[in-house]
């Protein structure tokens, strides 16, 4: 709480007037007074995204800095830090504090208006705002300091709406969506009620936006978010929008066309040094295709040009995160210039569809100029010639329409190096005695095989299949750690 002799000794000592725009008053003046009532809101850009609340109070603006902004419904508390108290005059700034000075970036005002006091002590303060984006009662309440062994700062704060949620019928953000899938085939034999857009050859994400704070998802439901920091900026643009989205991480070659096979090095980055040295040598970009969840709101109900309607209007666009454009058609006309542009093909969406999560529907139609098939590793066979102290084919495997894994054939071209020993250090932690398979195979099929637990995923490229289901003429193109082994099917 403030020093009532010397209120704004802290705000100035951290600030040079001559550096910043902000507002300085020098000290011993009169503090102005305002209307004893005044709050405001101040969106904040610093090194970390935040919300500044303040509230007038005896003639200062009481401040708390809000890492994820003020809650729009009672279910969550936000954390909030009690900053310095600022001067009256700060409730309307706006403006860029430069680089290297205290708090250094851009300021504007999220809301303002006026506030009651229901409760103000030291440790706990009730309000009700009465502003343009929010309305209703809230409480800030003092935690006890949060690190260990140090005493108690009074900055630890929480922020909680004591009203229900700021709109009816507001829906908290969902902790899981799972992503819509297509359903391979050929275009649709019309192009009215559909939809047309590039596939991307990459790895699926659901991106949770929330406070500014980006939390990325992969299709097995792991926390990808550490392995692809360059993401995170997408959740500053988006500032207080929550959001659910949907899309595809990409990594692209030198020619601008998708690269499956770099996108492999960025796949397993767990340690955040080692992601943020990747995401400046092999940048990937968000392709953002659709929006599960807006402002309170569950959209996966609504068509899909309603739903696209509405991803146009978030604007995404930055150099890790994009919207890519919808296409009306003709669908013949997109699917070529995919091939033309070195893209994996296209998907076709039917407009009047919703989103179904974890389906794969016939409302969405995947086109590819390859054959890929996701295959499960069940062996590996070693190397000969230039590969002999490493591996020389991959051994399949693929689950039948009764969950049963049948042997799909082997893969011995497609790989780098690198793609190499990482494979055989993986698949030496794996190995096992017996092949994973119910049925017994020729000899010709198991010499030589070292077999492993059929847990890793992988894709390949490949001709056709043969009529005893080995794949012909398969060619690696990398692992799939976000699928699960048991999702493994014969794709046609
Ligand atoms: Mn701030």
């Amino acid at each position: 709480m403030p020093d009532r002799r010397e209120p704004l000794d802290e705000y100035r000592a951290k600030r040079d007037p001559a550096r910043t725009p902000e507002p300085v008053p020098a000290a011993g003046e009169p503090t102005p007074s305002g209307s004893g009532a005044t709050f405001v809101v101040q969106e904040h850009h610093a090194r970390a995204l935040h919300w500044d609340f303040r509230l007038e109070r005896d003639g200062v603006l009481v401040s708390w800095a809000v890492p994820k902004g003020l809650p729009q419904d009672p279910g969550t508390n936000h954390l909030a830090v009690h900053t310095e108290d600022h001067p009256m005059e700060y409730a309307t700034f706006e403006g860029e504090i430069g680089a290297g000075e205290y708090g250094g970036g851009s300021v504007t005002v999220w809301d303002h208006g006026t506030y009651e006091t229901l409760k103000w002590s030291d440790r706990e303060v009730q309000v009700v705002l009465h502003g343009e984006r929010v309305q209703g009662k809230y409480v800030l309440f003092a935690t006890r300091g949060r690190t260990k062994g140090k005493p108690d700062d009074g900055r630890s704060w929480m922020v909680h709406r004591m009203d229900p949620p700021t709109r009816d019928g507001w829906t908290p953000l969902p902790d899981l969506v799972k992503p819509m899938l297509a359903v391979p085939g050929e275009l649709p034999e019309e192009d009215d009620g559909w939809a047309f857009e590039m596939k991307w050859d990459g790895v699926r994400a659901v991106a949770y936006v929330d406070g500014g704070r980006v939390r990325l998802m992969s299709r097995n439901d792991l926390d990808v978010t550490r392995s692809y920091p360059e993401v995170a900026g997408m959740g500053e643009q988006l500032g207080s929008v929550q959001a659910v989205l949907d899309g595809e991480l990409v990594t692209f070659d030198e020619r601008g066309a998708p690269d499956f096979g770099r996108l492999q090095q960025r796949m397993h980055v767990a340690d955040v040094a080692v992601a943020r040295r990747l995401a400046k040598t092999v940048p990937v970009v968000y392709l953002v295709f659709d929006v599960l969840h807006l402002d309170g709101r569950p959209t996966v109900d609504l068509p899909y040009d309603e739903r696209r309607a509405l991803l146009d209007g978030l604007g995404l666009a930055g150099r890790s995160w994009q919207t890519p454009p919808s296409f009306d058609g003709p669908g013949a006309d997109v699917l070529a210039a995919s091939r033309e542009n070195g893209l994996e093909g296209v998907v076709a969406k039917r407009r009047t569809a919703r989103y179904r999560p974890g389906a794969r529907s016939p409302d969405w139609r995947k086109v590819k100029h390859v054959r890929m098939q996701e295959v499960v590793l069940v062996g590996w066979r070693p190397g000969k010639g230039a590969r002999a102290e490493t591996l020389g084919a991959l051994v399949l495997g693929v689950h039948d329409d009764a969950g049963t894994l049948r042997p799909a054939g082997s893969v011995g071209t497609g790989f780098t190096r690198r793609m190499l020993d990482d494979l055989l250090a993986r698949l030496t932690r794996i190995e096992r005695r017996s092949s994973p398979f119910e049925e017994r195979l020729p000899a010709a099929e198991t010499r030589d095989v070292h077999w492993v637990s059929p847990e890793l995923v992988g894709e390949v490229q490949f001709a056709e299949w043969t009529s005893d289901g080995r794949l012909r003429h398969p060619s690696w193109r990398g692992l799939r750690p976000d699928k699960s082994a048991s999702d493994v099917v014969r794709e046609g």
